[in-house]
């Protein structure tokens, strides 16, 4: 391949090569539409930079100068020229988009010298001025890293001096002194003289933007993005002939969706701005003006736009993104890009698409990144409750979704208190690009400036983060940390509620509501479990859960964690009590309380997931989690002490004597799972009978219940074949008192490694398998599941060390390999072996993409994820 290609001769299809915007500019020009001019910097040339230690290749700047040369025959405009010169813009643009994240640069090609020319070629001086100071802004903030606040001092005391508001009031006088404090700023910072030659410019910019994919914003956002090195290597540079948007009253500049991004809607949307530079759309410092107006403002235009949009749509098969501007009346296209769109959008796209015959059914399946989803499983505010809250203000819609959360205004502080547990509502005039972690952090994003495709907008958007902009009326003092609407003063760490659809801010915590499936939505969902092999069933606990996972298809549940149940405030004092029992008499009265008590929660759960198979867990954690820690009751004891409660006192030490007695020094490796199950047979029993008893009273009332009882912590058969007996034994007593036969299937976990190594003798005992995936993962990484993420995980994912938290997404060549073992074990003593996983990976698409190639029956996820497994499941069996 060669560095550099021209749009003209670059095949559009080798995305990876070209990034997404070289791939789209040279397809444009492939269609005959009008895109000015250029050419693209590989990728691969960014690779070779970086291998190089940071240096070009010597091939790239000879033939970027070819091309340069081939750009002045197409525009008749010369490259460093005083009388008409070439300007040009730097771009980057990886494979996949990375909106914001990495550099521009604008104008480049002025100088003291080639302004002039410039202002000869567009007869205006002002204009030419303008663009030049622009220029060194971009330059010197992008290639030298000078604070933005810097330029932007020097040009507000321009203002002022010169008694103005508006930059486009500013004269040539001042717009050249403005020129040089500018170029002082850059030599102040650099010690070095102001970049002059065009040559020098664009060589120092084009490595700037390949500096920029190794910056710190782009490379958090591709980590929180999954954007690995297979789906983005390195960015393109592409080199665009400059056309303006800001030459007069019959210039312009937008952006524009060829379908709402919010809502899917077939209709444009977007905005644009006469006369202005396209950053000021995107960057959402004006809020620019709806699409709809450009009908009126610019017939000829508005129609060369719709007509291209439905023209590129009709071509790309997907929704566009697209960047417009208009020179003095001519139209130009200068980016087209698949448009990032909100889920409930992508979702009604996918739907109308298929209805259109663009796509079929599996391409409106595949095209839905199904973690995106979870936006359409976000809760709203409870209508019925608005009214008892105040609205604040009221903005444009940029993200769906209800969040409440404590206002915070500074970035920092909003990544600081987010991580630790608070929730938070991100205030802000705008935002940039650096700013992204703080939205990680964050549960909604407020912006009082911009537009629908402002950055706050379209990052939101993808990360499916409730987002309200263009918020005028909220008025943002960042030297107080204050903000005032309507006459309310908003303060610091005040909690609001943002309703990102319907863009209304309102004061305190409003309530919010389970979501309501649309019909397109469920006819997404139609489309997937026809389309899908994997089986998806849930993990609960609860009848409400159960019933829940039902709604959203869930088709058993996977994984009933049995001593939730003992956690209800009814029953966690009976069960401390069990625990505190002095001898197995006391204790076995205990144990029938709670045999009661459980039999009850299973008949309920039984019935909600009627004919679909509930794998009950027997009890798992150490039993001394269920005590009060000991500094806790030492603490109590004081306090009990100091008040003279003599029996207070008593009774707090024989817990904290027995809390004591339990502790662990490595609890999850400790006496839990089945070695309770082994050491206290009377707890176990209890739980089976209680599974039985429920199995009898549930056939009596002719609900068809399929329990199945699984065996935690297993490491061995010894352990499976002991719990074994005891279920065999209850079995048949209960099938006596019954005169009934009862069919519940005896299964293990897989959760500890030696587990999956002896699977072939789990076998001869186990009726099925359940991978527990989060145990699996700690036992084979030997990383604690409950610290690694505060700890050195997040340095072992920016070190490349992992690719991926592997709590998150399954491990596929270590606990993979394990996973592979056992299946094949169970299978082949028992061919058509039901095996499932019931980690948090289920939830998971990468990890459900695994688990169908290997042939697992199902993925147990929770309740609330189980729409994006069933589209993860379609999209693997596509
Ligand atoms: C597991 O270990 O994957 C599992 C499902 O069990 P738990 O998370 O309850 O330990
Ligand atoms: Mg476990």
């Amino acid at each position: 391949t060669k560095p550099v290609y021209a749009f003209e001769e670059a095949d559009s299809k080798k995305r990876m090569l070209l990034g997404g915007k070289g791939a789209g500019l040279s397809e444009m020009t492939r269609l005959k539409l009008p895109v000015p001019p250029g050419f693209t910097i590989t990728t691969e040339v960014c690779n070779k930079y970086y291998d190089n230690n940071r240096k070009l290749p010597k091939d790239v700047m000879p033939a970027v100068m070819k091309n340069i040369a081939k750009m002045e025959k197409k525009t008749g405009k010369k490259w460093n020229s005083t009388k008409n010169p070439l300007l040009v813009s730097v771009r980057s643009g990886a494979a996949i988009s990375m909106p914001g994240m990495m550099d521009t640069i604008l104008n480049l090609g002025l100088n003291e010298k080639t302004v002039e020319g410039f202002a000869e070629q567009t007869k205006n001086p002002r204009f030419s001025w303008d663009s030049y100071r622009r220029f060194i802004q971009l330059f010197g903030k992008v290639v030298f890293g000078v604070n933005d606040e810097k330029f932007d001092h020097v040009l507000d005391s321009a203002k002022a001096k010169q008694g103005v508001t508006d930059d486009s009031k500013l004269s040539v006088e001042s717009l050249k002194n403005i020129v040089s404090e500018y170029k002082k700023i850059c030599e102040d910072h650099t010690k070095r003289k102001f970049p002059d030659t065009p040559d020098e410019q664009l060589i120092l910019s084009i490595e700037a933007v390949f500096k920029s994919w190794m910056g710190e914003r782009a490379i958090v956002y591709r980590e929180k993005n999954n954007i690995t090195k297979d789906i983005a290597n390195g960015t393109a540079v592409n080199v665009v002939a400059m056309v303006f948007g800001n030459m007069g009253d019959d210039s312009a500049t937008g952006v524009v969706f060829t379908r709402n991004g919010n809502n899917g809607k077939k209709e444009l949307e977007g905005e644009y701005l006469i006369n202005a530079q396209g950053e000021d759309v995107v960057a959402g410092v004006r809020t620019g003006k709806n699409i709809e107006f450009l009908k009126k403002d610019m017939p000829k235009s508005y129609k060369e736009l719709s007509n291209a949009c439905a023209k590129l749509e009709k071509h790309f098969r997907e929704p566009q993104d697209i960047e417009f501007t208009i020179e003095q009346g001519k139209f130009y296209l200068l980016q087209t890009r698949t448009a990032k769109m909100s889920a409930s959008a992508l979702v009604k796209t996918s739907v109308d698409m298929v209805k259109e015959r663009l796509i079929d059914k599996n391409k409106a399946l595949v095209r839905i990144p199904a973690q995106q989803l979870e936006a359409l499983l976000h809760r709203t505010m409870d209508e019925s409750k608005i009214k008892n809250y105040k609205q604040l203000a009221k903005g444009i819609p940029a993200s769906p979704g209800a969040a409440s959360g404590i206002v915070v205004f500074d970035v920092k502080k909003a990544i600081e208190l987010g991580d630790s547990g608070n929730k938070v509502i991100l205030v802000r005039k705008e935002t940039k690009p650096e700013d992204v972690p703080a939205f990680f952090s964050s549960e909604g994003i407020l912006t009082s400036l911009g537009g629908k495709s402002s950055h706050a907008a379209i990052v939101s958007r993808g990360m499916g983060k409730p987002c309200i902009v263009g918020c005028p009326e909220l008025k943002i003092n960042y030297d107080n940390n204050t903000c005032t609407a309507n006459g309310i003063t908003i303060k610091e760490k005040d909690t609001i509620t943002i309703d990102g659809s319907a863009g209304t801010v309102f004061i305190g915590e409003v309530p919010t509501v389970e979501p309501q499936m649309t019909k397109d939505f469920e006819q997404i969902l139609d489309w997937a479990q026809k389309t899908k092999t994997l089986g998806i069933r849930a993990n609960a606990d609860t009848p409400e859960g159960a019933k829940l996972a039902r709604k959203f298809g869930g088709q058993g549940i996977g994984l009933c964690r049995t001593e939730r149940m003992f956690n209800g405030s009814d029953r966690i004092n009976l069960f401390v009590e069990m625990i505190m029992a002095e001898n197995i008499e006391e204790r076995s009265k205990i144990l029938t309380k709670l045999g009661q008590l459980q039999k009850s929660d299973f008949i309920e759960i039984l019935q909600a997931m009627e004919g679909y198979e509930v794998t009950i867990r027997l009890l798992d954690p150490p039993l001394h989690e269920f005590l009060p820690n000991p500094e806790e009751l030492t603490e109590r004891i004081q306090k009990l002490k100091a008040s003279g409660d003599t029996d207070g006192v008593n009774k707090t030490e024989i817990i904290l004597k027995r809390a004591r007695e339990l502790a662990e020094i490595n609890p999850m490796m400790g006496h839990r799972g089945v070695r309770v199950g082994i050491t206290y047979p009377e707890i176990y029993e209890m739980q089976i009978r209680a599974v039985f008893d429920a199995l009898v009273e549930l056939t009596k009332k002719k609900v068809k219940a399929h329990p199945q009882i699984m065996i935690p912590q297993i490491s061995s058969i010894a352990e499976l074949n002991h719990i074994k007996r005891i279920y065999d034994r209850i079995k048949k007593e209960t099938e006596t008192k019954h005169k009934m036969k009862l069919k519940i299937n005896f299964g293990t976990m897989i959760e500890v490694v030696r587990a999956a190594l002896t699977a072939n003798e789990l076998a001869t005992t186990a009726e099925f398998f359940s991978f527990g995936t989060n145990d699996l993962t700690q036992g084979t990484f030997s990383f604690s599941r409950e610290d690694v993420e505060g700890k050195f995980l997040p340095e072992y994912m920016e070190k490349e060390l992992l690719e991926r938290n592997p709590f998150q997404s399954i491990d596929v060549n270590g606990v993979g390999s394990l996973i592979k073992i056992g299946v094949s074990a169970g299978r082949q003593l028992r061919p058509n072996m039901e095996i499932g996983i019931c980690g948090e990976h289920g939830g998971d698409p990468n990890s459900i993409k695994f688990c169908h190639s290997i042939g697992l029956s199902y993925v147990s996820a929770s309740p609330h994820r189980i729409p994006i497994a069933i589209v993860a499941a379609a999209q693997a069996a596509i």
